[in-house]
């Protein structure tokens, strides 16, 4: 998350992208009957009902995204999500952040062309 201006970014990572890559660190458990989802990496850590998670992904707008609480490894997909960009001012103050989001996409992309599945 990045607070140096007046809008807040935050990183977010979608949990539909774990699935698709077939993350190794995408574990399910089964919870008093009902089938759960998390990442053991820690990128985000709530852990999903597997079956509203489906319902979602079948809807419209899909599931969403995540606020991410550990750095995200390559395999995720983030984006960054800014938050009240009506209230946004001035320039952005800690482009690196940014701009960390778009190297990542252009790190996947790299990858998607060199053969990789893109994500
Ligand atoms: S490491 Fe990334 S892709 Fe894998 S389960 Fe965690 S959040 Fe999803
Ligand atoms: S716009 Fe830039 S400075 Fe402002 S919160 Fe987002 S990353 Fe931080």
């Amino acid at each position: 998350m990045c607070r140096q201006c007046p809008v807040t970014c935050d990183r977010v990572v979608y949990p539909a992208g774990c699935v698709d890559a077939d993350c190794e660190k995408l574990y399910s458990e089964d919870r008093d009957g009902r089938i759960v989802m998390g990442c053991a990496a820690g990128v985000f850590r709530a852990e999903i009902d597997v079956e509203r998670f489906e319902l979602a992904q079948r809807s419209r707008f899909g599931f969403g995204a995540l606020r991410v609480e550990r750095d995200p490894l390559a395999v995720c997909r983030t984006s960054v999500d800014e938050a009240f960009p009506h209230r946004s001012e001035q320039a952005c103050t800690n482009p690196e952040f940014l701009l960390d989001e778009m190297r990542r996409r252009v790190l996947n992309l790299d990858a998607s062309e060199a053969g990789a599945t893109p994500r």
